[in-house]
């Protein structure tokens, strides 16, 4: 399950950090999430709380923001915004198309990225 191993990656950066600051608990993280990553909020939340348990980041709030996906059009140079629909989720598809110009030459610029923004810690 592709949540699961992203979970367990969130876990690693906020224990690594809060060992640091010699945290003795991790009480909450800060995610953001690219749209096109098609990680599934619920399903991240459940898997973090698996991947966390008897850690320092057991119970930890995870504060999940999702960032919209960016395409650049290779035929006309513009960017737009799009987001995933329920196909794309499922076929796993991602072709999208320029909302300038109808093309679907185009690459994606953002939003296939995951980061831990922040953790809040108890010393
Ligand atoms: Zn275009």
């Amino acid at each position: 399950m592709h949540e699961f191993s992203f979970a367990y990656d969130i876990f690693k950066v906020a224990e690594s950090t809060a060992l640091k600051y010699n945290a003795t608990k991790i009480t909450e993280v800060l995610l953001e999430i690219g749209e096109l990553t098609l990680i599934v909020p619920e399903l991240l939340k459940r898997s973090f709380e698996m991947a966390t348990k008897g850690s320092i980041a057991e119970g930890a709030k995870l504060n999940i923001k999702m960032l919209p996906g960016k395409i650049k059009c290779r035929e006309c140079d513009k960017v737009s915004e799009v987001s995933i629909t329920k196909e794309a989720q499922l076929t796993g598809l991602q072709l999208f198309q320029c909302s300038h110009c109808g093309s679907n030459n185009t690459e994606i610029v953002e939003g296939k990225k995951a980061n831990v923004k922040n953790i809040k810690i108890q010393e």
